[in-house]
């Protein structure tokens, strides 16, 4: 949805899951507090922030939400496996919230709204399970998307979207296409 916007991701450590396809180091990662953390992300002279990680729901977001909130002219998302439920208090403050639920609880999410559902298109993944995930979830979210596991296999998902019934859309991670890291 937002693709082509200038975003600072603030990428938090840690995760809640154990994905075997998972790219992000856990292991490695910088203690920061948030007012250090926010003289950085003024130094990017960008006013869209995502929080992402990892899974920032399991580390103190809102600490870092309020702190921010003061400004209105910060748009923040939040990107989140949806494995825990983000209290509606919290939930309302965010201007976008995506959630991509992984394929070992396609069926058990926590966090049952949002503005996107995105579904990473990995080998085991069915058409059966991303009619189900449409089905129990299109009165909760507005737009879903279906994004190449690390940027392969496009054609496939391309394919598989084409297929379906449901509304899935193309959903490319262009910064690594582009070769932002
Ligand atoms: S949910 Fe995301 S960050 Fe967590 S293990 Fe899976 S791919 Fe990695």
């Amino acid at each position: 949805m937002h693709t082509g916007l200038p975003v600072v991701f603030v990428r938090f450590a840690g995760c809640n899951l154990k994905c075997s396809w998972c790219d992000t180091d856990h292991e490695k990662y910088v203690k920061m507090r948030v007012d250090k953390l926010w003289r950085i992300i003024e130094g990017f002279k960008c006013t869209n922030i995502i929080l992402t990680g990892g899974e920032p729901t399991i580390q103190d977001y809102m600490r870092i939400l309020k702190y921010w909130k003061c400004d209105a002219e910060y748009w923040i998302g939040i990107e989140t496996n949806g494995r825990i439920q983000i209290p509606q208090k919290d939930f309302e403050l965010f201007n976008w919230v995506t959630v991509s639920p992984k394929p070992h609880y396609y069926h058990n999410l926590k966090q049952l709204k949002g503005d996107e559902m995105k579904i990473i298109d990995e080998p085991g993944l069915t058409d059966l399970d991303l009619n189900a995930a449409w089905w129990n979830n299109n009165r909760n979210f507005d737009y879903f998307y279906l994004q190449p596991m690390s940027g392969k296999r496009i054609r496939k998902t391309v394919e598989r979207i084409k297929r379906l019934k449901s509304p899935w859309r193309l959903s490319l991670q262009c910064h690594k296409l582009i070769g932002i890291k």
